[in-house]
């Protein structure tokens, strides 16, 4: 097979009997006759027919009739060696090769779409990596190629899949796309894990009979059997033989010298049929997931609203519904007397507004009704109208901080925030701090729990950078996990995801470093330097290594600190991000496991509520700093 590694001009067709000419984006000419272009592609049939109608024979050789496309000259060239008897030429790159692919299933080429499908299996045989299959999803996705996006998603549902490991990853994609594999990946477990269970209990399908061990589950096979087809419903990569022989291993061990267990001489004709039984239970799963969907696909996306849309896995009933429900009744616009101008929003609102009020508010404006009026703009009742891409609810609120009125407060944080971008986009400086002002004050909404992530993804993607900033520090309080982003996941753009985790991971390292300053106390300064000298260090180490003693703590204290600072390393993602609040309750127990010490009883007493005090402040100080 061909790459594509030959400059450009030299491969490009210049084919005998050519009829007509396919122009390049990139302004390459491939010469071709129509009929073979025509017969794999009712599309470009079409448009070949709108160019060559009304036909005319008199084309020379020079004035060949000439179809546009708005693919590159590489791309079409490679799609060609598809329709024409030479040898096919997939791209060098998956990107290319998936664009190849996107512009066949456009002109709707089916027989060329699996030709081309199956060299590119032949040239690149599928990768089970994780990283390969990541790309090729956010390929696929780009590309609106479902059926590549659904087999790397199968890839990767062998994976675990939270934020913290896919950090490096989150820019390949969208949220949206993400949500989508998530989606994907929750309904292949829960499907997988009802159609194990229903494998156990019918004894692997009658494949796991006459068997003898010393324990057997409820599901009548032995319990390390009944364990191990259990264990891949959470764990799709242990459905593989080694992961069984393994399994079966340990078992044995556990069993040596057990004579009631017979597990060593299960037949290798048992073992083949019961793995044949489990791929095609395993399988079926799988092909459930895809089946819920297929013919949902292009209504699912027709309908995604706000968020950035992406080719669906999986349809979750109601999905459509929800949305179909959310459309709300318009907004009934100010009554504003003696307007001068009418702006119009994206649903089709009229609002009457001053000029010289909106010139005032905004520098955009003002240069905008400056200009003077095309002569064939629309006007209703004399007055001009301006087209605005923002919806009548968002106007309305905006037209409202304008007017000495009560202003209309938006419903909820998500509105604040979209509000604030037009007022960004129509440098409406005057506005925004207002409404920042009513934030403040409690008289605007402010994110509520959870719903600070999507305020990130929202503010990161409106560039209003103190909202983005303040929304980080509150994710903070948060979990940061697929579930506790939910639906806001939509909303994120791959790089602004990353961002967070990394933010999350600078505010949890500069918490390790803080606590282990704490377990420092080799010279005056450090704080917990008071606490050296409880008696009971003096057994820990040995008489040679006395002299070390004046800086050791006492170990209730160091082990609440390493504690700690293990949970944080362990749980930055899984759970919140903030230790102050509880670090002096903790600190109360650890030294109350410590009675009986004098010492250290005495050092409390004097200190105990400065030092608590300054580990509280030390380490709301090192969250905070990021
Ligand atoms: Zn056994
Ligand atoms: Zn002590």
């Amino acid at each position: 097979m061909l790459t594509s590694r030959e400059p450009l001009p030299n491969l490009l067709f210049e084919y005998r009997g050519a009829d007509f000419i396919l122009r390049s984006r990139d302004s390459h000419h491939l010469r071709v006759p129509k009929v073979y272009i025509v017969n794999s592609s009712p599309v470009l049939e079409q448009l070949i027919q709108k160019v060559l109608d009304p036909p005319d024979d008199a084309h020379g050789e020079a004035s060949l009739p000439v179809v546009q496309l708005p693919e590159s000259g590489a791309i079409l060239h490679s799609l060609l060696t598809f329709i024409f008897p030479v040898t096919p030429l997939i791209p060098s790159t998956t990107e290319e090769a998936m664009e190849l692919l996107s512009v066949a299933q456009k002109y709707q080429m089916d027989s060329v779409l699996g030709h081309i499908r199956r060299a590119i299996v032949e040239q690149n045989p599928p990768s089970t990596d994780r990283d390969t299959a990541l790309h090729i999803y956010s390929v696929a996705q780009k590309y609106g190629l479902h059926r590549e996006a659904i087999q790397a998603a199968r890839i990767l549902s062998k994976y675990r899949m939270n934020i913290e490991d896919l950090e490096d990853k989150l820019d390949m994609m969208s949220g949206a796309s993400l949500h989508e594999l998530r989606k994907y990946y929750k309904k292949v477990r829960s499907i997988l894990a009802s159609d194990l269970t229903e494998f156990r209990t019918s004894r692997a399908r009658g494949t796991l009979t006459g068997l003898n061990c010393v324990e057997f589950s409820s599901s009548q096979i032995p319990r390390w059997l009944d364990d191990y087809i259990g264990s891949i419903g959470d764990a799709i990569n242990l459905f593989d033989l080694v992961e069984f022989n393994t399994a079966l291993a340990r078992h044995m061990e556990a069993e040596s010298g057990n004579s009631g267990c017979k597990c060593v001489c299960i037949s290798g004709q048992t073992v083949r049929n019961f793995w044949e039984a489990l791929a095609s239970v395993i399988n079926g799963s799988f092909e459930k997931v895809r089946a819920i969907d297929i013919d949902e696909l292009q209504l699912m996306k027709l309908t995604s609203l706000q968020a950035e849309s992406a080719l669906s896995l999986v349809k979750e009933r109601g999905d459509s519904q929800t949305r179909a429900n959310s459309a709300t009744s318009l907004p009934e616009p100010l009554e504003v007397p003696g307007a001068s101008l009418i702006i119009r929003s994206s649903d089709l609102v009229n609002f009457r507004v001053h000029k010289p009020v909106l010139a005032m508010a905004s520098p955009f404006f003002k240069d905008l009704l400056s200009l003077p009026q095309p002569s064939d703009s629309e006007s209703i009742d004399g007055l001009p109208v301006v087209q605005l891409s923002e919806d009548a609810e968002l106007l309305n609120s905006l037209i409202s901080m304008l007017y000495p009125v009560r202003p209309v407060i938006p419903k909820s944080y998500d509105k604040v925030l979209y509000l604030l971008a037009a007022c960004q986009k129509y440098d409406m400086i005057q506005v925004q701090s207002s409404i920042r002002a009513e934030v403040n004050r409690g008289s605007f909404p402010a994110p509520v729990g959870t719903e600070v992530f999507r305020a990130y993804a929202i503010a990161s993607s409106k560039g209003l950078i103190s909202e983005m900033e303040s929304a980080a520090h509150l994710t903070l309080d948060h979990p940061m996990t697929f579930e506790t982003l939910g639906e806001g996941l939509r909303l994120f753009d791959g790089c602004a995801l990353r961002d967070l985790s990394r933010f999350r991971k600078r505010c949890r390292d500069n918490l390790v470093t803080c606590l282990e300053s704490f377990t420092r106390a080799s010279t005056r300064l450090w704080p917990s330097r008071i606490w050296v000298g409880c008696p009971s260090t003096s057994d820990m180490l040995p008489r040679h290594l006395s002299h070390l003693r004046r800086r050791v703590l006492p170990s209730w204290l160091r082990q609440l600190l390493s504690r700690n600072n293990n949970d944080l390393k362990l749980q930055a993602f899984t759970q919140p991000l903030v230790i102050p609040s509880n670090i002096r309750g903790e600190y109360l127990t650890a030294l109350q496991s410590h009675s009986g010490c004098e010492f250290c009883f005495r050092v409390h007493g004097m200190k105990g509520s400065t030092f608590c005090a300054e580990l509280e402040s030390k380490l709301a100080e090192a969250r905070d700093k990021v």
